[in-house]
């Protein structure tokens, strides 16, 4: 059996390896929204393989496009697996404990990946779905109007504008983004609290702050469950998920911290530095 949890463990499943299918990344909008990542790494299992347990009351689930439902921990924000999905369960493999031997075979809806991200990997690459499965394809409205880089929640009742170039952004591979994304890392933009603004819906962010951390917390949109941007504890600067970004930054990663913690299970050799804990001071 292999087990996996939310950020804060009250929600868990269990998974009987036999009931695996396969596992591949997925670079939809909706999967980038929802997880507030570059990208989501799902395990395809049937739902005769997979047991719910912890606090089913924790669990929200919504129908993000027509027929396919996700969820998420309503404590936390940490996206779980749905059950509503009939006869399988898409695993978010970052939430696994430990390695559950399971690969990705491919990359799945590459024609929406995030233009500040690069797929290193040499696995097949599908511009929608694998040949031979179908679904429905959701595309995003563009954003708006022209101040700065927009971003916004799955649901949209969360925007945000970014005004100018982030300082810093991280690809960070701790064991607690990857719980509260999720994925296989995050990664997350560093903005002055002057350049950042909410556009709507600041009221309905929830932050999670994990009892043992001494900063870490996750900001998430209460509704949709999607990561969302925090303002740090000093009130001087706006983390964000670039995942949520609905418009392009004009830069990728500075390079990849907490290395090692990284996942057996994704290969990311794309040129950036790595650091195997937190970055250097700069
Ligand atoms: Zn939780
Ligand atoms: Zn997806
Ligand atoms: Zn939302």
């Amino acid at each position: 059996m292999a087990t996996g949890a939310c950020l804060c463990g009250g929600v868990g499943w269990r998974v009987d390896e036999a009931g695996f299918h396969h596992m591949s990344h997925c670079h939809c909008s909706m999967c980038r929204k929802a997880h507030g990542a570059a990208f989501a790494t799902y395990a395809t299992v049937a739902r005769s393989a997979f047991e719910r347990t912890g606090d089913a009351a924790l669990v929200v689930e919504r129908q993000s496009s027509p027929g396919f439902h996700r969820a998420f921990c309503r404590t936390c924000g940490a996206v779980v697996p749905s059950l509503n999905n009939g006869d399988t369960v898409y695993v978010p493999v970052g939430g696994m404990h430990d390695d559950p031997g399971w690969r990705a075979s491919h990359h799945i809806f590459t024609a929406h990946a995030a233009p500040w991200h690069r797929i290193a990997d040499t696995l097949p690459r599908h511009a929608l779905y694998r040949p031979g499965e179908a679904g429905p394809v959701v595309e995003r409205p563009a954003p708006v109007d022209g101040d700065g880089v927009a971003g916004s929640c799955l649901c949209g009742a969360v925007a945000f504008a970014v005004t100018a170039p982030f300082r810093v952004v991280h690809n960070c591979h701790c064991t607690r983004c990857r719980r509260a994304r999720q994925a296989a890392h995050t990664t997350n933009g560093f903005v002055a609290i002057d350049d950042f603004r909410w556009r709507r819906g600041a009221a309905g962010v929830v932050l999670y702050r994990l009892p043992e951390a001494r900063v870490f917390a996750h900001a998430f949109c209460r509704l949709c469950g999607s990561g969302m941007p925090r303002i740090t504890d000093a009130g001087d600067t706006a983390i964000l998920p670039l995942g949520a970004l609905d418009s392009d930054p004009g830069r990728q990663a500075d390079d990849h911290i907490f290395t090692d913690f990284a996942t057996p299970w994704y290969e990311g050799e794309d040129g950036l530095p790595r650091h195997p804990g937190p970055p250097p001071p700069s």
